[in-house]
């Protein structure tokens, strides 16, 4: 129902999604590249065996620099049914995983929603919804009972920055009433025994060149707003040689004074959470997606 008049994020493009795409990209197939262990996530999220890790392709935000832009932008994957995907699922149970950990799923929650409710009774691991941010409080509304722990991105502060990166220049409104909404639904942090989270949110956020004190007012935000929520500040932008020459100040590394600027601001603030050291930015973190798992 809700894929025939598609408003499911801040773009509301109304279009059918069974006849046509709109800006994510995608119909009405779960479309993905790879699902696998993935070990390099935050300690508290790839605490044991490693997140068991779905790539959704297709965005809605279609950051110019992304690191996923084979996935993201290019589209690339196999089209999965909802069984399949319950399968998939349980296999990464299976296989040892943490959790189920949802990545760029905002344009497939209607989707999502009807393979947990195929598969939720027999997973013993909590489902992280991993999202970049832009989305509506009532989609988030209606995972209610479904996520235990989202992990969304707050990426942009100014409009003009959210604008010229990802043509979202409301990101930073609807990122932050979401994250509102997240938390709301899960509470306070909970961790296990072992350091997992099993409750909470988790906030992101990747430092940009040239563009440290945006950071800062995204950090200023979460310290009023949702000074509970452990922050992952991270380090790993990296020039991919996709960037178009309308960005030249994208089209070199964070230096580390950027960095240690916001995460020295942060402390300041009394923000909780993780740091990245420089050497992740490199591209042999970026997932190989070669529909592996699937
Ligand atoms: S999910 Fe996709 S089609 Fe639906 S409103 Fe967002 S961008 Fe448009």
């Amino acid at each position: 129902m809700i894929y025939e008049n598609c408003r499911l994020c801040p773009r509301r493009c109304g279009v059918n999604r069974y006849e046509k795409k709109g800006f994510c990209g995608t119909g009405t197939e779960i479309l993905s590249a790879k699902a696998c262990l993935h070990q390099w996530e935050e300690p508290c999220i790839s605490y044991r065996n490693g997140a068991g890790t779905f790539f959704f392709s297709g965005c809605n935000l279609h950051c110019c620099f992304c690191q996923n832009n084979a996935i993201s932008n290019e589209l690339f994957g196999k089209a999965i049914t909802y069984s399949q995907l319950a399968d998939i699922f349980l296999s990464l149970q299976e296989k040892g995983a943490d959790n189920i950990e949802l990545v760029t799923p905002t344009h497939f929650v209607p989707s999502i929603i009807k393979t947990l409710d195929l598969v939720k009774h027999k997973l013993r691991i909590p489902i992280i919804y991993n999202s970049g941010g832009y989305e509506l409080p009532e989609t988030i509304d209606l995972l209610n009972s479904y996520i235990d722990v989202y992990m969304p991105d707050i990426k942009y502060f100014s409009p003009k920055v959210s604008a010229r990166y990802a043509s979202a220049p409301d990101y930073f409104e609807y990122a932050s009433r979401s994250v509102l909404a997240m938390t709301r639904q899960t509470g306070k942090p909970v961790y296990n025994a072992g350091g997992g989270l099993i409750k909470g949110t988790l906030i992101r956020h990747l430092v940009l060149p040239s563009n440290r004190h945006d950071s800062m007012k995204i950090m200023d935000w979460i310290s009023r707003n949702v000074p509970e929520s452990p922050v992952s500040i991270m380090n790993q932008y990296t020039p991919f040689d996709f960037i178009d020459d309308r960005f030249p100040e994208l089209k070199r590394r964070l230096t580390k004074m950027e960095y240690n600027s916001v995460v020295c601001y942060a402390e300041k603030l009394g923000i909780n959470g993780y740091t990245q050291q420089q050497s992740s930015a490199n591209e042999k973190y970026v997932p190989d997606f070669d529909l592996s798992g699937l």
